[in-house]
């Protein structure tokens, strides 16, 4: 009998995963210079988190979750999402005092159908900037996001902006979107005509009814004059530092927690075109959906699988510093030692797992695309070794207490 992964889940594995550290490197980097500390939730939480916080008319909580009881009787979702378990957290733990600034990376689970960048677990890497109404935040969230493409080599990435304005500006202009498509209910899928009274402004970022409101009226134009305001300074600061945007009035994103700012980012390039590799948004509500004081707050998250794909860096593998070879058997013990002393000093270095030719050797050092092959034989008892360039062939004695500053300086 053969197991197969679950329909919709993926492994990852070496050397496709090389990929996945370096992403994790540069996020992790990035991060750590815009200040954001590290956060981990639990996988799952109380199904009641994801339904307050995601949001009950939401695709997400009404289809997607992967919901189970425990076996005391309890009711838990592996987490769709990680910013209502980020906000649940904080709540616990008493509350933001002043601005907080955290980030996660991590697996998150949604039962979609499964196609090429869309899986049943896939991996997120976000950020939440709490307790700061400034549209400051909104432009450092969305640098952040726009950074980690940048340095993954994602190439030619759109940035859409929206604002869905506040409840009150929402509040009216619920009513202008429900009069245009009640004028509509006839040609409208029956998704879209269920959402009318629920959540009309849904309707807007429906694929089956694009053509249907083409020309529908938008938030972006119903905004009051403190969501304008919000609004026009985000724009300005993202221009203020080079980071291009353009308006997508459409732009509503599915989570309802959100309140003004709304972006996405979608790499053009990418085959699967359309498909935003990020996304987040300002959820000023959603503190005290879920039973904390009222916080601001703006976040993001990244979809690393789909970045992956849109990646032009993808599939590089970090290269190896060196082999150490051992001549026979009898330097096993040697070679063994010197890897070790080389590693402690930062070096990438492999090694055979038993002695085998000095020609099977060389041939895994340069599979492994090593820089330098290091062969340990007898002048190894007097404090050197043979270093061979695998670039150019060249060959030369190094002393042993230099070899880790010599092969760093090649
Ligand atoms: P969301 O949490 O829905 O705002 O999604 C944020 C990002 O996560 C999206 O822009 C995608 O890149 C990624 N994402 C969401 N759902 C999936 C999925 N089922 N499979 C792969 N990536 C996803």
């Amino acid at each position: 009998m053969t197991f197969r992964a679950p329909k919709g889940t993926n492994d990852i594995l070496p050397p496709e995963s090389d990929w996945w550290r370096e992403a994790h490197r540069v996020w992790d980097a990035l991060c750590e210079q815009f200040g954001y500390g590290l956060v981990l939730t639990p996988i799952f939480e109380d199904t009641e988190v994801f339904a307050r916080g995601v949001g009950g008319d939401t695709e997400v909580v009404e289809k997607q979750m992967y919901t189970f009881d425990d076996k005391a009787g309890r009711s838990l979702t592996l987490r769709p999402e990680q910013t209502a378990s980020v906000v649940r957290a904080q709540i616990q733990a008493g509350g933001v005092g002043s601005r907080f600034k955290c980030a996660y990376w991590g697996p998150m689970f949604r039962y979609e159908r499964p196609q090429k960048g869309r899986y049943r677990q896939f991996y997120q890497a976000g950020v939440e900037y709490l307790g700061s109404a400034s549209p400051e935040a909104d432009v450092e969230v969305i640098e952040l996001g726009y950074r980690f493409l940048e340095r993954l080599g994602v190439e030619n990435v759109e940035l859409r902006l929206n604002s869905i304005g506040d409840p009150a500006d929402r509040a009216a202009y619920r009513e202008v979107i429900r009069a245009f498509l009640n004028e509509r209910r006839d040609a409208l899928s029956e998704d879209s005509v269920r959402r009318i009274d629920a959540n009309p402004m849904r309707v807007l970022d429906s694929k089956a009814d694009a053509e249907v409101v083409a020309d529908a009226p938008t938030p972006v134009d119903h905004l009051g004059v403190e969501a304008q305001t919000h609004f026009d300074a985000v724009r300005a600061g993202l221009d203020a530092i080079g980071i291009p945007s353009v308006l997508d009035p459409r732009l509503v994103r599915g989570l309802d927690y959100y309140n003004r700012t709304v972006f996405e980012y979608v790499p053009l390039g990418y085959d699967a075109a359309q498909s935003a590799a990020g996304g987040g948004g300002r959820y000023d509500g959603l503190f005290e959906v879920l039973g904390g004081k009222p916080t601001p707050g703006v976040g993001l998250a990244m979809g690393l699988d789909r970045i992956e794909l849109a990646s032009a860096q993808r599939g590089r593998t970090s290269q190896l510093d060196a082999y150490v070879a051992s001549i026979d058997e009898s330097r096993r013990t040697d070679a063994r030692a010197l890897v070790s002393r080389l590693r402690s000093s930062g070096l990438k270095v492999e090694t055979a797992d038993q002695h085998r030719s000095v020609k099977a050797q060389f041939k895994d050092a340069d599979r492994l695309g090593a820089r330098f092959v290091v062969v340990i034989g007898d002048e190894f008892d007097d404090g050197m070794a043979t270093v061979r360039s695998l670039a150019d062939g060249e060959q030369r004695s190094v002393a042993l207490e230099n070899l880790s500053e010599w092969i760093t300086s090649q």
